[in-house]
């Protein structure tokens, strides 16, 4: 079976599913150039779960392993008591982000070739991140392997108003050829995660600092509109709709239901993180404490016990995620994959002996690995819901 999917596909995909398992619901939002961000639902129990995908736009995979993982339900491959819990989907939580990066992906690697055609790209894909990770070491900010890759991906190829964003992005900060593989932010420029009152950069940015990125993207500013690190559009301060959006949701369904916990998926690390620095002050609710960090803890325990990740507690207190662990506690954050260099690295699934093991069937760990960790993760998320 080929693994990468295209937004197109992903959605034709949901569309298939069986409707009285999941169920399709109003859009809990728009982005800048309408795109909507989609919700779906599963189950009618009392407690709510809320899982989402792609705030970084090249975390492909945390789309693709929702969008399965809501497949394997619909064709009851596995099971939730649909009785007892309520599962919220947002599998594209910045669908402008995931529609540049997929475009990207399809100007170099059609849909209609073979799954082995599929992992060659993928592979060559990672060894040349990796190549160029191992340069930058050395300063080097020449062309890199991985972005020239897709030179020949170009904004037109996105079309519409979004496709004009990013046209104008690219050539107001002259960003380098291909740079639409590496688009983990939305269509106008601005990353999700950062984009929030404390975020990591904002003050930095607001003084002008010139700030890079590191490793294989070494040559990427993160204070200008572009593919990373951004944390607003203008002025500071300004929030995204799709931030706006996705905590109006879990403000909801906390509000109007019983929310016992969420998972939040990017990539990569193999890594469970929960809000767990006691000794910090969390600048969003002085009363988070130990209760929480304990609950949550114990939750995540168990998640990274199933998937052999590992637990992470610190926190730097900048990012939009951090602030919904904050006010939405037993909510955890998966890194996905092993192997750095998004988009395409984690979807390789390949098994060459002397590789490494970090490196073997990593595309089906993924999924396998998550989907059982959800499976057996909430039931415990519903035992602290039940002790607190
Ligand atoms: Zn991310």
């Amino acid at each position: 079976m080929k693994k990468i999917l295209d937004y197109e596909e992903m959605n034709d995909l949901l569309l298939s599913l069986d409707k009285s398992i999941i169920e399709k619901c109003e859009p809990i939002g728009y982005s800048n150039f309408g795109y909507p961000i989609d919700h779906y639902k599963y189950g009618h129990g009392d407690n709510h779960v809320i899982i989402t995908a792609g705030t970084h736009g090249a975390e492909l995979i945390t789309n693709v392993f929702v969008v399965r993982f809501m497949e394997m339900l619909s064709k009851k491959e596995i099971n939730i008591d649909s009785d007892l819990y309520t599962i919220h989907f947002v599998p594209f939580v910045n669908p402008e982000g995931t529609k540049i990066v997929t475009t990207a992906i399809r100007s170099l690697i059609p849909r209609d070739i073979s799954e082995d055609q599929e992992q060659t790209y993928c592979l060559a894909y990672y060894r040349n991140a990796y190549i160029e990770g191992e340069y930058s070491k050395q300063g080097d900010k020449d062309i890199k392997l991985h972005q020239w890759m897709f030179r020949h991906a170009t904004p037109d190829l996105i079309g519409g108003e979004l496709g004009k964003s990013v046209f104008n992005i690219i050539n107001k900060y002259n960003l380098p050829k291909g740079v639409m593989i590496n688009w983990s932010s939305n269509g106008r420029g601005v990353d999700l995660n950062s984009n929030i009152e404390l975020g990591e950069f904002v003050d930095q940015v607001s003084n002008g600092e010139v700030i890079y990125d590191t490793l294989h993207m070494n040559t990427l500013r993160r204070d200008l509109p572009g593919p990373k690190g951004r944390p607003f559009y203008e002025v500071k301060g300004d929030i995204e709709p799709e931030n706006e959006a996705l905590f109006k949701f879990y403000n909801e369904i906390n509000d109007n239901h019983n929310l016992i916990g969420s998972f939040i998926y990017h990539s990569c690390g193999n890594l469970v993180y929960y809000l767990g620095d006691e000794n910090k002050k969390n600048p969003w609710n002085e009363n988070y404490g130990k209760k929480e960090i304990e609950n949550t803890l114990y939750v995540a325990s168990k998640y990274a016990e199933i998937t052999n990740y590992k637990l992470d507690g610190t926190e730097p207190y900048t990012t939009m995620d951090t602030k919904l662990k904050t006010f939405f506690p037993v909510t955890l954050l998966v890194e996905l994959g092993g192997v750095r260099a998004t988009p395409l690295s984690q979807f390789m699934d390949l098994d060459i002996p002397g590789s490494g093991d970090g490196f073997k069937n990593i595309y089906s760990k993924v999924i396998n690995d998550n989907a059982k960790a959800i499976i057996e993760t909430i039931p415990y998320m519903l035992e602290i819901n039940k002790t607190s």
